[in-house]
């Protein structure tokens, strides 16, 4: 979490999160029943008491992917800064808000706040939901096509998000 809470009005994308599995090893002690391994415990092989190997046990979990996973070492350069990931990014989530970061005056696809705190007024309209989010799917048409294959599902929506960067 950032120091300033920023107010994102417009097109967004929703995804929905694959899941991928990691390996949790826990130390259970040695032989002799000492109780207390020092942390952490899956990098100590030996009881640091009697020198015993120590017993351990792996268990599979699961886990969110989170936006970064979805690109290899090699797309992150090319992909990276298209979209800002706003939400989602902290502890576990199913889903990853993503807002534009290209910013096209002539095909907006998001209402253009001042960061600054002055009182302000943008009207909406009616149609404004339609033609931000058309122009928003067709200045993010590649970025959206490669994560669509990399996620359990992806909407793109139209509302208020916030978010703190
Ligand atoms: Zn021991």
């Amino acid at each position: 979490m950032g120091i300033k809470l920023y107010t994102h009005v417009g097109a967004y994308i929703k995804a929905t999160m694959n899941t991928e599995e990691y390996p949790e090893t826990k130390t259970i002690g040695c032989s002799s029943g000492h109780g207390t391994v020092p942390k952490p415990h899956e990098r100590i092989d030996y009881c640091p008491t009697c020198g015993e190997k120590l017993e351990k046990s792996t268990t599979v979990k699961h886990r969110h992917m989170s936006y970064y996973d979805l690109f290899k070492t090699d797309e992150e350069e090319k992909w990276l800064d298209i979209l800002q990931w706003v939400g989602g990014e902290s502890d576990d989530n199913e889903h990853v808000l993503l807002i534009g970061n290209m910013g096209t005056e002539k095909f907006p696809d998001c209402i253009d706040l001042d960061d600054d705190d002055d009182e302000e007024e943008v009207e909406i309209t009616p149609e404004m939901a339609t033609v931000y989010v058309k122009n928003f799917k067709r200045t993010y048409a590649d970025i959206i096509n490669f994560i669509t294959s990399r996620v359990k599902a992806l909407e793109i929506k139209f509302g208020v998000v916030t978010y703190y960067t």
